[in-house]
């Protein structure tokens, strides 16, 4: 299957001629080409967007939202086969994306398109100087949105969604790696009455294409998911130009166990926080922090519980864990395997670095799917914090684990990394919970639960995990400029 750009409503062919391959990650093999598109694609899409921006930045509220509930509807319709999509583009299980991914982009779009007609300026009046100032929130015109593989429609239009609703023309890239359904989103969007040139979509390589999106000194803000390297690098690039910028970016999440949690509870919702979509979600727990007295119990039952997890292909109803994204991902989540093998406890027993693999830590070969991208889901212990595995994102089917003495050694270890993305807390201790959830390092914080989100709530991360907040108001407040109009009278 060949995917084309979208750009101006017309699907379009890369103006270089040059395509990439696409993998489907379960079986390991090529399916399709994408274009390698470069900055002359990306300008095309941007003229065509520029020319969109006149008309669309001053449709009405009403007409906006019409076309978003649109398109959220249509995603609904098209459910089985943007979910099939996901699947065979990222290698994560089918039933994962029916569940999740493909109902969130449809909700993404809805509720953009309710809160753009909720969305309001301040006035200040200034009394006993005869002044009023009011507040006008314009689109800015035309701008970027960038996302990564591991939730690609969801991540895809939770960005373009709000971006859209706000009245800018957006020029969008998916990740190279998982293009397939923001392929399809086109002709959603065509059909669902979206102007052309309104909103388009330029696939290719981020060092090219990403990079002539950032670099375009037209396209006025930048809002980036994905590594955080690559979002130093999108800073560098559009600090210059004073673009905005919304920047999401990776985390190595602590989820903090006490012993007076609701156990089963925990157990359930930290398997899943765990290993869901392969560990491949950004706010995934990977470093499991458990109180010292319930350590060895939480040891022996959570390394019993992942040994159960059944792998296998993704489009198979029974499957939990599918295939990591691509070969190269796969590799990168071996190398730490190796860090593992290489330097076990027994060994080091003064060493700063010493794991001992509890479970996995190899290879999984899927019947008649051998060449696709399958790892056991791996639990780690480690001696210290500081080690590798805890401090660099592995963003696959591993965790480490380790004990804490008290609260104070909890927090100090949470917070103990360059990053700050989320954090999950088990108890049912009231006084200490409001201590630590005031005192955690964490953009978000779940308290006996995990990744359960309201949308209007504002999303992002601290430190090394990114720049600013999506979600609710805070995506229109991005996407909009504002002006204050100040009146005496
Ligand atoms: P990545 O940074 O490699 O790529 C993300 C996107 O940026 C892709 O579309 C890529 O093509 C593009 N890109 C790469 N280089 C670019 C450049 N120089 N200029 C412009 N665009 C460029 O990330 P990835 O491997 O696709 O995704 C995994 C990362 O995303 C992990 O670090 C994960 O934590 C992070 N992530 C964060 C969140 C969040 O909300 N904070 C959510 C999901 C994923």
């Amino acid at each position: 299957m060949d995917i084309k750009n979208f750009i101006d409503n017309q699907e379009c062919i890369p103006l270089s001629g040059l395509w990439l391959e696409n993998v489907n990650p379960a079986i390991g093999q090529v399916y399709g080409e994408i274009p390698n598109s470069g900055a002359d694609d990306v300008e095309k899409a941007y003229q065509a967007a520029v020319a969109a921006f006149e008309s669309w930045s001053v449709t009405t509220v009403e007409q906006r939202s019409k076309i978003m509930l649109k398109i959220a509807d249509l995603i609904d319709e098209s459910l089985e086969e943007l979910a099939a999509a996901e699947s065979k583009d990222n290698g994560k299980p089918l039933s994962l994306a029916r569940r999740i991914d493909i109902p969130r982009a449809s909700s993404n779009f809805r509720f953009f398109g309710h809160a753009i007609t909720q969305f309001a300026t301040k006035t200040h009046e200034t009394t006993g100087k005869n002044t009023i100032n009011y507040t006008l929130r314009k689109p800015l015109g035309v701008v970027g949105c960038i996302s990564p593989w591991n939730l690609p429609l969801y991540l895809f239009t939770w960005k373009i969604a709000p971006a859209l609703a706000a009245g800018n023309c957006v020029v969008a890239k998916p990740s190279e790696v998982t293009p397939l359904t923001a392929y399809l989103l086109g002709d959603i969007v065509k059909k669902a009455g979206l102007p052309p040139g309104v909103l388009n979509i330029v696939h290719g390589l981020g060092g090219s294409c990403g990079q002539a999106i950032v670099a375009h000194p037209g396209i006025k803000a930048i809002s980036f998911t994905g590594g955080t390297s690559t979002g130093a690098h999108i800073a560098a690039t559009a600090a210059p130009m004073f673009k905005k910028l919304s920047l999401e970016l990776g985390g190595k999440n602590p989820n903090i166990i006490f012993a007076d949690c609701d156990y089963d509870k925990m157990m359930d919702t930290t398997v899943r926080s765990s290993f869901a979509n392969q560990g491949q979600i950004c706010l995934c727990g990977s470093r499991i922090l458990v109180e010292q007295s319930l350590y060895e119990k939480f040891k022996a039952d959570f390394v019993k519980r992942v040994q159960e997890l059944r792998i296998g292909p993704p489009d198979h109803p029974d499957t939990q864990v599918g295939a990591v994204v691509s070969a190269a991902h796969r590799d990168k989540i071996e190398t730490y395997f190796a860090e593992a093998k290489n330097n076990p406890a027994h060994d080091n027993a003064s060493s700063v670095d010493a794991y001992n693999i509890l479970c996995g830590g190899k290879r999984q070969v899927v019947q008649g799917h051998e060449n696709g991208f399958y790892l056991q889901p791996t639990v780690i212990e480690v001696n210290s914090n500081y080690c590798r595995l805890n401090q660099e994102e592995i963003f696959g089917p591993v965790v480490t684990l380790m004990p804490f003495k008290n609260e104070a050694h909890a927090l100090e270890l949470a917070n103990g990394t360059q990053y700050g993305l989320s954090a999950s807390l088990w108890t049912n201790d009231l006084s200490r919970t409001m201590r630590l959830t005031d005192k955690l390092e964490a953009g978000i914080v779940w308290v006996n639960t995990w990744l359960n989100r309201d949308l209007r709530t504002p999303f992002g991360g601290v430190k090394n995990s990114g720049v600013g907040r999506e979600g609710g108001f805070n995506a229109l407040e991005f996407f909009t400029e504002p002006k204050n109009v100040c009146i005496e009278y």
